[in-house]
Parts: C-alpha cells; sequence; structure tokens
C-alpha cells in the first residue's frame, strides 16, 4: 500500500518523466495531449506516484473515473479473478453473468422503479451514440437537442453535439446532421439575474425547440444534469424537470447523459436524482468501473426492446473483466457510503473555496455538488470577464506542487475538482493549502 503522503522528491516533472515525455512526442500524435507530463508507476488513494518517485496529490480522479481511488482491493481482487478465469469470449457470440449483474445493478441503482434494459459498451462516447441510435428507432423522428456547454464526446456524432469548437471540433467536420442546439439555465451568466433563469431559460427552449426543429420531428433531448467539461455547470433548479416534463408531453425522449456525474459523483447515485428527474434513457461510464473501460446505456425497457436482435452491441462492449470491475466498485461504492463521502467532500471543500473567493476577489461563482466542485474565474466581477490566463497559471503552480489539477469551461476559466471518494480528509485538506498557496503566488 501506497503512503498517503504527498513527496516530492525532484522537480515536477523530474527528470525521468522529462525522458518519457521526450519518447512520447516522438512516437504518440500530438493530437493526444497531457496535462501535466509526470509518468505514473503506481497509484492508490488519492496519491499518484510518478517515475522518479514523486508522491502526487490526485484531485482529477482521471477525470472523474477512479472514485472508489486506484487499488481498491476489492476491484483488484475482482479484476484479477476474472483474468484467471476468462478475459473476453463476445456477449453477442457467448455470453456471461458478469455482463448480466452489471445490467441488474443498473437496473436497480438508476433513478425510477420502471422495468428498465441496459447495454454496456466501452466509453462514455460510445453510450451517447447508442443513445441516439435508439431514440430515433424508437420515436421515428431524426432530431435531437443539445445545449449550449454540453460534452457528449469525440466521435462523430458526440462531437456534433459537443459545443466547444476547440480542441474537440476543430476542422473535423463535417459532423453528423439533425443536431439541434439550444440555451444552457447557467444561473451565474444568465443576463438578468439567476432567480429568473430557470423560467427564462425554459421558454427559451420551448420556443426555440417549436420554431427551429419541431415537437414531432425531435427525437430526444440529451442534458447532462450537472455540464462537465463545458464548465461543472448546475442548472437553475427547476430547470432540468421541467425540461423532462416537456419531453413527455411531446413523446420526446429525455436522456441524461450522467457520463461524468453518475455514481456516487455528485452525492447521489446519480444527478438526476437530486432534479427529481426519471430519464427515458441515461448514459453511464467513467465512474462506473474503478478505471476500467466500460459504459452502459440503460433505459426504459420498451423503449430499449424495441430495437431489433443484433442492432445494439460491439466486440468488447461488457468485457467481463470490465465488468468484473464495475461490481466490485458498485459494492464499494455500497459499503462505503461513497454518496455521503462525496457530501462530505463538498463539506470540507466549500468553506475553503468560499474563503478563496473571499480572500482574492478573482473567483465568480462557486458551484457544482458532492465531489465535482468548481470555481470560475474572472478579471472583472462586474463583467464576469473569463480569466483563461489565471486559471492556467493557477493549474501550473499546483501541478510543480504535486497536486494534479484539472481545468475545465467553454472559456477555459474553470477550475474543477474531482477528487477520488477514497481520498482522507487529510491528504484533501493538504491539497486545499497548495490551491490557497497557488491563488497566493499567482493573483
Ligand atoms: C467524458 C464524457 C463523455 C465521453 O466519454 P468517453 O469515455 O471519453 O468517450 C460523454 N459525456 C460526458 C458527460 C462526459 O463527461
Amino acid at each position: 500500500m501506497i503512503e498517503q503522503k504527498r513527496v516530492l522528491n525532484t522537480a515536477i516533472p523530474g527528470p525521468k518523466s522529462q525522458a518519457l515525455h521526450e519518447r512520447k512526442l516522438a512516437a504518440v500524435s500530438a493530437g493526444v495531449g497531457t496535462g501535466l507530463p509526470v509518468y505514473i508507476e503506481k497509484a492508490a488513494g488519492g496519491i499518484l506516484v510518478d517515475a522518479d518517485g514523486n508522491q502526487l496529490i490526485d484531485f482529477g480522479s482521471g477525470i472523474a473515473v477512479t472514485t472508489v481511488g486506484n487499488g481498491n482491493p476489492r476491484v483488484v481482487e475482482a479484476v484479477q479473478q476474472q483474468i484467471q478465469d476468462f478475459t473476453h469470449t463476445c456477449f453477442m457470440v457467448t455470453p456471461y453473468e458478469e455482463y448480466v449483474l452489471v445490467a441488474e445493478a443498473l437496473a436497480e441503482l438508476t433513478p425510477g422503479d420502471h422495468a428498465k434494459r441496459s447495454a454496456l459498451f466501452n466509453s462514455g462516447s460510445e453510450a451517447v451514440e447508442n443513445a441516439v441510435k435508439v431514440a430515433r428507432h424508437f420515436t421515428g423522428r431524426q432530431a435531437v437537442v443539445a445545449f449550449d456547454h454540453a460534452y457528449h464526446g469525440r466521435t462523430n456524432l458526440t462531437m456534433a453535439l459537443t459545443a466547444k469548437n476547440m480542441p474537440y471540433k476543430h476542422r473535423f467536420g463535417p459532423f453528423a446532421n439533425e443536431i439541434y442546439r439550444v440555451q444552457m439555465a447557467y444561473p451565474y451568466r444568465w443576463p438578468t439575474g439567476p432567480e429568473h433563469c430557470a423560467d427564462e431559460a425554459f421558454e427559451t427552449f420551448v420556443a426555440d425547440v417549436h420554431a427551429q426543429v419541431g415537437e414531432e420531428n425531435t427525437a430526444a433531448v440529451i442534458l447532462e444534469p450537472i455540464q462537465g467539461e463545458g464548465g461543472f455547470i448546475v442548472p437553475a433548479p427547476g430547470f432540468v424537470k421541467k425540461v423532462a416534463d416537456w419531453c413527455r408531453e411531446h413523446g420526446i425522449l429525455f436522456i441524461a447523459d450522467e457520463v461524468q456525474t453518475g455514481f456516487c459523483r455528485t452525492g447521489d447515485w446519480f444527478a438526476s436524482e437530486h432534479e427529481d428527474v426519471v430519464p427515458d434513457l441515461i448514459t453511464t461510464a467513467k465512474g462506473i468501473a474503478g478505471g476500467m473501460p466500460l459504459a452502459a446505456l440503460t433505459g426504459r425497457a420498451d423503449v430499449m426492446d424495441a430495437i431489433h436482435t443484433g442492432g445494439l452491441g460491439g466486440t468488447y462492449g461488457g468485457n467481463p473483466v470490465a465488468c468484473a470491475s464495475a461490481l466490485a466498485a458498485i459494492e464499494t461504492m455500497k459499503a462505503d457510503d461513497l454518496c455521503g463521502r462525496a457530501r462530505a467532500v463538498e463539506a470540507l471543500f466549500m468553506p475553503r473555496l468560499e474563503a478563496l473567493a473571499e480572500k482574492y476577489g478573482v473567483i465568480g461563482d462557486i458551484r457544482g455538488r458532492g465531489a465535482m466542485l468548481a470555481v470560475e474565474l474572472v478579471s472583472d466581477q462586474e463583467k464576469k470577464t473569463p480569466d483563461a490566463d489565471l486559471t492556467a497559471r493557477i493549474n501550473k503552480y499546483c501541478h510543480g506542487e504535486g497536486l494534479v489539477t484539472l481545468t475545465c469551461g467553454t472559456f477555459g476559466n474553470v477550475f474543477r475538482f474531482l477528487p477520488p471518494l477514497s481520498a482522507s480528509d487529510e491528504l484533501l485538506t493538504e491539497g486545499l493549502d497548495i490551491l490557497d498557496d497557488a491563488f497566493a503566488s499567482c493573483v
């Protein structure tokens, strides 16, 4: 077991990481970027150990994936056992129980007590692609409505759903058609103020879909109940429910993309629960399987079973090792009450983030829920001018001190926190102290 302690032996990145990075540049496409080029050899709990023996505090969980922490004993054991038993048969050729167990767990855990069915895939993008396939097939309609600041992936269809050009879409077109974009209820930047945001954004949404798409042409509306890459934007309270209810009235399927928000991250099993919404279809990935690649589409049985046999699938989808890992991760989330832990993380972070806002005057908005929190940095509080430069400098400072942090946001000015839920208060507090130093040094 790796000691849950930050250790800096060298500058970050150290000489071994730098040498590896030279090789990376010579062998890996420049298109694949790295936020912090320290090369990791081991990780456990909230600590990443690099090639130079530095121990870094993890505030990113590999982008909300290692919610149960690296090196989780249940996950390690389940994966080792499954690898010995068998690694692949292809579920579409000769099936196995682990896949069925994951589908059963998804039916139990996702919002709503209606009959559900799932299909398993390899990545969040693939789950979203399949949600759109299913919604179009079931409704016989083509249009899909997505929101400003949305992130749904990098495949052709999901690029079309994703809002941000750089780096996700730039010169990668043409994109899939029949995708329409509407305004998100973004409280901090809502022109008439956050108190009017939910109602006005909903009115705009209804008017735009009616005028520009047509309800009877719309197969689905897809929404992240807290937007991820787009800036950890928490939709104005009530907005998500209004949209979901309106969809139901018009025979439009409501897809919750919970790839980032799912599996205890926001203090509930799924962020839709907080909104009192039962999605028709829900996509999951990231935190589902303790770091193994697995994704799922779960939805109403009548919708999911409308697809002809053979219409959904893929060679690796629901790989048995990934499924075994997911079952162990889910067991850990239940046994260790990781939803409760996410809420405790929020309680630990919030006063510290508020203190940063008070002390440095550059934080325009603090938002998020559970262990999915962020601050939006601005150079002018009145005008809310995004300060991407300051965000990048603070990020770099944290990296230099051995704290792995991530930024996000349409304007590149959001600093986000996604710690593993196995990290101790002590470790998280040390990370927050470094963050305070970073603000002190960079503002
Ligand atoms: C990360 C993410 C995706 C894409 O998942 P990949 O596994 O990277 O394909 C889709 N939707 C949301 C909300 C995400 O955060």
